[in-house]
This record gives C-alpha cells, sequence and structure tokens, in this order.
C-alpha cells in the first residue's frame, strides 16, 4: 500500500498541524480544567470543512478521502485529544450513518447543516446494560398514529447536550435480540427527549459525555434511519469507520507525547549529563518510536481500506489499528510520563494529560477486548 501523501493530503497535514499549534495547544490544559465545550474551536474547524470532512459537497460537505481524515483527527489529537474526538463522533458517528443509510430527504435536512458545523451530531447506543452487547438494549420505539414514541435512557453519550441531531437505537421488535434494533434521528427539541447526567471524567475532559433521556419522546415516522430492523447492522457499519479514526486520536495523543519527551530528555541534565545520554531512556525513546510509527501504518492502511466502501475488507484493519494504536498509545504516554519524572505527574506539563486522555481509546467504540473478538472471528471464520 503507498502511503505517499499527495499535495492534497499535505496541505491537509500542515493546515491541521498549524491550527493544532496555534489554537488547540495552547488552550489545551485551559479546557481540560474548566471542562467547557470548546465551542471557539469547534466554529474555527466549521469554516475549514471538517465537521463535514468526507462527505459529498452536494450535502455541503468537504469531499476528502479517509486517509485524509485520519490525518486531520491524528494532528487535531496532537493538540487537544477532546477536539479530536468531538470531531470523530460528529463525522463519523452521526453523519456516516445518515450519509449511508438516511433518504434524500433525510441526506437534504441533516446531513446538509451537520457538514458545515451549524448542528453538532451525537450518536447512541450504549445503555445501563447495554455496553459491549448492544443486544441489552430496551430503549423501545413504537409507532402510534403516524409518530414513533421513545422511552428509555441512553448514557456515555459523546457530544450529548450540545449536538442538536441525536442518531439513536431503539428497540422496535422485541425478544429477537440485536435483530430488533432500529435507528432513529431525534432533533434537539423533540417532545419528551432531555439531557440527562453529565459525566465527570478521567479525560477528554472537554468533550461531553452525557445521558439521553426519551419519556414519551415522540418523533415523526419520517425520521426511522434506515430499515426497521436494520440498527444492528447500521451500528456495526458505522463503528467500523469510526474506531479507525479513534486509532488516530490515539495515535495524535502519543506522537504529542512523545515529542515533548524527546525534547524533554535532551535538556534535563542530571548527573551532569542530558537525560538523552542514558541508553534507558535512549531504548524508551526507541521503542516508542518504533511503536508509533507501527500505529500509523495500521491505522493509515485501515483508513484507505475504509474509501473502499466495503465493509468486509476493512472491520479487521479497523479492529487491529484501534486495539494497536489505543494500547500503544497507553504504552507510550507512561513511558513519555516516566522521561519527565515527578514534572511529568504534576499539571504544570501536558503529560498527565496525555496519559489520562489516552486511556479512553482503549474503551469506547469498543473495548480492546470487543477488537480482539472482532479479529478472532475474522481469521477463524
Ligand atoms: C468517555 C466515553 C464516551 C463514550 N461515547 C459514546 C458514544 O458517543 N456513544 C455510545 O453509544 N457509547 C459511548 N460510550 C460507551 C462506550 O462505547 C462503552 O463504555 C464501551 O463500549 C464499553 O461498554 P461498558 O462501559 O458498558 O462496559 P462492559 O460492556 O460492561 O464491559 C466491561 C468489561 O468487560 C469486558 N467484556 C465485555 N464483554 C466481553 C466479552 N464478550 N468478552 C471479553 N470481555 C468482555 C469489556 O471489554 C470491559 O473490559 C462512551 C463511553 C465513554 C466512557
Amino acid at each position: 500500500m503507498n502511503f505517499n501523501l499527495t499535495d492534497e493530503q499535505q496541505l491537509v497535514r500542515e493546515t491541521c498541524r498549524k491550527f493544532a499549534d496555534n489554537y488547540l495547544k495552547p488552550k489545551a490544559a485551559e479546557y481540560d480544567r474548566s471542562h467547557e465545550f470548546p465551542w471557539e474551536h469547534i466554529e474555527k474547524l466549521s469554516g475549514m470543512g471538517m465537521m463535514g470532512i468526507v462527505y459529498p459537497e452536494e450535502y455541503n460537505g468537504a469531499g476528502m478521502d479517509y486517509l485524509s481524515y485520519a490525518i486531520i483527527v491524528e494532528e487535531l489529537s496532537r493538540g487537544c485529544a477532546s477536539t479530536g474526538v468531538i470531531v470523530c463522533a460528529h463525522n463519523s458517528l452521526c453523519l456516516s450513518p445518515i450519509n449511508y443509510f438516511g433518504n434524500e430527504e433525510q441526506k437534504k435536512k441533516y446531513l446538509s447543516r451537520l457538514t458545515t458545523g451549524e448542528w453538532i451530531g451525537c450518536f447512541g447506543i450504549t445503555e445501563s446494560n447495554a455496553g459491549s452487547d448492544a443486544a441489552g438494549t430496551t430503549t423501545t420505539a413504537e409507532l402510534k398514529n403516524g409518530n414513533w414514541v421513545l422511552n428509555g435512557t441512553k448514557n456515555f453519550i459523546t457530544n450529548g447536550g450540545v449536538a442538536s441531531v441525536n442518531v439513536i437505537t431503539a428497540v422496535t421488535e422485541k425478544g429477537i435480540g440485536h435483530k430488533g434494533l432500529s435507528f432513529f434521528i431525534i432533533e434537539k427539541g423533540a417532545p419528551g427527549f432531555s439531557v440527562g447526567k453529565l459525566e465527570d471524567k478521567l479525560g477528554i475532559c472537554a468533550s461531553p459525555t452525557t445521558e439521553l433521556i426519551f419519556d414519551n419522546c415522540e418523533i415523526p415516522e419520517g425520521n426511522l434511519l434506515g430499515k426497521k430492523g436494520d440498527g444492528f447492522k447500521i451500528a456495526m457499519h458505522t463503528l467500523d469507520g469510526g474506531r479507525v479514526m479513534i486509532g488516530a486520536q490515539a495515535l495524535g495523543i502519543a506522537q504529542a507525547a512523545f515529542d515533548e519527551a524527546v525534547a524533554y530528555s535532551k535538556e534535563r541534565k542530571q548527573f551532569n549529563q542530558s537525560l538523552s545520554n542514558f541508553q534507558a531512556i535512549q531504548w524508551m525513546i526507541a521503542d516508542m518510536a518504533t511503536e508509533i510509527e507501527a500505529a500509523r501504518l495500521l491505522v493509515y492502511q485501515a483508513a484507505v481500506l475504509i474509501g473502499s466502501g466495503d465493509r468486509r475488507k476493512y472491520s479487521k484493519q479497523a479492529a487491529m489499528a484501534k486495539l494497536f494504536a489505543s494500547e500503544m498509545s497507553h504504552r507510550v504516554t507512561h513511558k513519555a510520563l516516566q522521561i519527565f519524572g515527578g514534572y511529568g505527574y504534576t499539571k504544570d506539563y501536558p503529560m498527565e494529560r496525555y496519559y489520562r486522555d489516552a486511556r479512553i481509546t482503549e474503551i469506547y467504540e469498543g473495548t480492546s477486548e470487543i477488537q480482539r473478538i472482532v479479529i478472532a472471528s475474522n481469521v477463524l471464520g
């Protein structure tokens, strides 16, 4: 596979790198402390086409390729991992199912406003008893007098509360497990819809994670996304694409931690010499550099394969990219913090934030254990 970037892809990388260095990085610590949603970043990114990265220009999207998308997420996450996941959840989890499974009317109404950033999107499958196992979903949707009536609660929803468009799963036929799930589009302000608890988290603190509550929530019949009973299929298709970008997020966090650790190892002196003179530190740096490159190759390969559009071709690679990149990010941020010694443990330096932010990439959009299940089932058949 050829990863020589085209002129456009190079430009995308340079533009996002500059944006991350000039806007995201200087404010990331403050947003981490305040837990505020970084509206100023999202407004600027909207103007750059980053809220509709791979979507068709006829729906106001930027029409870029998936490798560019991965590069964008990697670079943004280098500056601020919260902004990285806000962009991922919006692009991959909300826009993708509407683009692939929505009808023309839904695309015109929702996609065209989401791609410009006028509306933010979120995606909800998780519930208190449906985490790794979507078949545990208990939120229901019943068709009554020409409207869908939804009841239940989703939890841990990224962009919850700031989203104008919520795409969520609900049971439309009981007793048949995941085959009874369907997807729906719920607009902010729909009667009976509210946002519940805002989670107080270890990392990615500027990215809101909330409950979505449906209490006899009424939405038009036309807000069914795809066919009735296709909810699980839509969720898996969406997550296969989304998890590659979580791999890119993990990669960006690791790269940020690595760059700072290398610079620090050259500046910091102990025993009358730079830390970088010690072989123990050199080996850590060598291992980190190697792992980051390996993860980048897996993430870029999976991103290129998503562009093929055939899920059978990229499901395994997407799981491998996410699994390796997220666990790599854990190991790299651990070592990078170690190179900073006690200073790495303080909030005077970004190391502790990188370490906290990296951890979630092993959990959301399918835990590492679930990625291993996907990989093994592809290998074993
Ligand atoms: C910050 C954050 C943001 C999130 N954003 C979203 C979002 O936008 N939309 C959304 O729908 N969800 C979201 N989630 C939910 C996330 O995807 C789930 O937390 C995740 O899928 C795991 O589900 P769970 O937490 O219920 O853990 P569980 O499923 O209870 O798993 C607990 C442990 O058991 C392991 N386990 C479970 N089943 C198996 C098995 N079969 N074999 C081996 N091990 C297993 C898991 O790997 C894990 O280690 C978010 C979560 C967080 C924390």
